[in-house]
């Protein structure tokens, strides 16, 4: 038997193996006592009510995901990559065309066999549990317009990244990490100002009480935002979030109208102090580095593997080609890239401690970031026990339980 497929069976049942075994742990983890923390803020009802939302999530995901690695494995062994690259090159086009329609159709199959539980989640597990505000209309217009938009960006980015592979020797992966940086550039301006607006309306928050503190809080940072905008996230769901776009001068602060609505200005100012925070303490660039260099390494890998001859029989394949060694590297990279997420989420989780704390210095208001947290754990539904494997593993964000206790080390260190 071909070295690559055991290796990479062996990684598929490994990861499904290690996700079941975590979503067990998590399970044991819930715990029918509220947290003191939380004593004046949750019923025991409502606090239920969170511990079955958590638990129906965890054996929904499991189950997704072991369908999803069902799929895969039966796709693979039944030689489904073969199937659709002699049908892709069937039309008779060059190399660049011909990876293009390869890999359209492997995302487009993707897509189509997670589309089932998308629908689950958001119009049964969701609305079960009262956050979903997504129409079938907004879901279905919602799932046209990222493929158009994948159509307008991500197939010339694809074309481009293949073209350097052929056409630049050893050196391609070097020109496919410009590139694609090139391309992360890009989409920051993007983002905000031409994909966001497709999905998503954003106004300019009214003048009020509100916007005069956050304009002053942000003036005593001496931090310069564009504007301060509201988006209709509740048009999908009731839960509440906030975050920054753009870079430099165009940074734009945008809350969730779910959010205005919940949280009162103090607390609202305390959010805005930690999004700042990450501005302030570089974690924005720190983590675009990061990136940075992974991908480097990442391409580098992939320079290697590149039109193996071993690689493409683990798949069935008739031809080999730059285009489908794309693919099958991302099967042997997977453990690779797990690593490096576990040492992202890690980052991320030391970043946001350091964003908190950053709110409850320059707020000088540590208990009303405690407040906010609180209440957004309560709108949210949040696990508040999640397990530490867990949070090792997939968590970008400590445990709200987790934050509060440094939140109150930090306050008791500081008096
Ligand atoms: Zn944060």
């Amino acid at each position: 038997m071909n070295i690559w497929l055991i290796l990479i069976l062996f990684i598929l049942v490994f990861s499904f193996t290690l996700e079941a075994v975590i979503s067990y742990l998590n399970l044991k983890s819930l715990t029918p006592t509220l947290p003191e923390e939380f004593e004046n803020i949750y019923d025991q009802t409502k606090y239920g009510h969170s511990q079955k939302y958590a638990a129906t999530t965890i054996k929904f995901s499991l189950l997704e995901n072991g369908f999803s690695t069902g799929i895969t494995l039966l796709f693979l062994l039944l030689g489904g990559f073969n199937i659709v690259d002699v049908w892709a090159r069937n039309f008779g086009y060059g190399e660049i065309i011909t990876g293009l329609i390869f890999c359209g159709i492997l995302i487009f199959l993707s897509v189509l066999s997670t589309l089932p539980f998308s629908i689950y989640s958001t119009f049964i597990i969701e609305e079960k549990f009262g956050f979903n505000r997504t129409t079938v209309k907004t879901f279905i217009l919602d799932i046209i317009k990222a493929s158009l938009l994948f159509l307008i960006l991500g197939a010339p980015l694809l074309a481009l990244l293949l073209w350097f592979f052929m056409s630049t020797g050893a050196y391609g992966w070097f020109y496919c990490w410009v590139g694609l940086f090139l391309f992360t550039l890009l989409m920051q301006f993007l983002a905000p100002t031409v994909i966001m607006p497709l999905f998503n309306k954003f106004s300019p928050i009214e003048d009020g009480l509100l916007k005069k503190d956050i304009l002053s809080y942000a003036d005593q940072e001496n931090f310069k935002i564009q504007g301060i905008y509201t988006m209709d996230g509740s048009k999908r769901s009731s839960k509440l979030n906030a975050f920054f776009t753009g870079f430099g001068k165009f940074r734009k602060i945008v809350f969730y109208d779910t959010l205005l609505e919940k949280l009162d200005n103090y607390e609202i100012i305390a959010v805005l102090a930690h999004e700042m925070g990450h501005f302030k303490l570089r974690h924005i660039l720190k983590m675009l580095a990061g990136n940075a260099i992974q991908t480097g390494i990442m391409f580098y890998l992939l320079s290697l593997f590149l039109e193996n001859r071993s690689l493409a029989e683990a798949f069935q394949m008739d031809n080999i080609s730059i285009y489908s060694s794309l693919i099958f590297f991302g099967f042997i990279y997977s453990p690779v890239s797990m690593l490096v997420s576990i040492l992202f989420n890690a980052l991320s989780r030391k970043h946001e401690y350091a964003a908190d704390q950053y709110a409850a210095e320059t707020t000088g208001k540590p208990e009303m970031l405690i407040r906010g947290l609180k209440k957004l754990a309560v709108a949210n539904l949040s696990n508040l026990t999640p397990h530490p494997l867990h949070v090792f593993l997939h968590y970008s964000h400590p445990s709200v339980l987790m934050r509060i206790k440094k939140l109150r080390q930090f306050t008791m260190d500081v008096q």
